[in-house]
């Protein structure tokens, strides 16, 4: 499946740059210990942009729920419609979701609440993003 190469920003740049090295994040406050994505310049808990860092998560979570996409202006994804975007939940904080097209899951056939664990998909030279596959 060809996946958008993401628009990397300030508020993000440290999500990527780990991905790049295998490791998923999440932007969390040490002020009011929340986590939050996306990423964003502030705590959307507190509003203190001084106390943000990024937080190694072990990879793990559920399946919350799913769509099938039988379109899209997402240009590179056309090819392979009708797909699954599933919302996982991460097993530290399940308010903290995650899209996933579950790559090898047929569309429709998501098994709602089954563990998946993050894997990552270089969608240029360089360039990796976090997915989710069956656990
Ligand atoms: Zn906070």
């Amino acid at each position: 499946m060809a996946k958008p190469v993401p628009a990397v920003e300030d508020n993000d740049r440290g999500f990527w740059e780990a991905a790049n090295q295998g490791r998923l994040v999440v932007q969390n406050c040490s002020a009011c210990n929340r986590m939050q994505m996306p990423p964003m310049a502030t705590c959307s808990s507190c509003g203190k942009k001084d106390h943000l860092e990024w937080k190694d998560v072990r990879g793990r979570g559920r399946i919350n729920g799913y769509c099938v996409q039988h379109d899209t202006r997402v240009a590179s994804l056309r090819e392979d419609m009708p797909f699954n975007t599933a919302v996982i939940e991460l097993s530290e904080d399940p308010d903290i979701k995650f899209f996933s097209h579950l790559p090898g899951v047929p569309a429709g056939k998501v098994p709602v609440g089954a563990d998946v664990e993050v894997i990552f998909q270089e969608v240029e030279p360089g360039q990796m993003i976090p997915e989710w596959k069956l656990a």
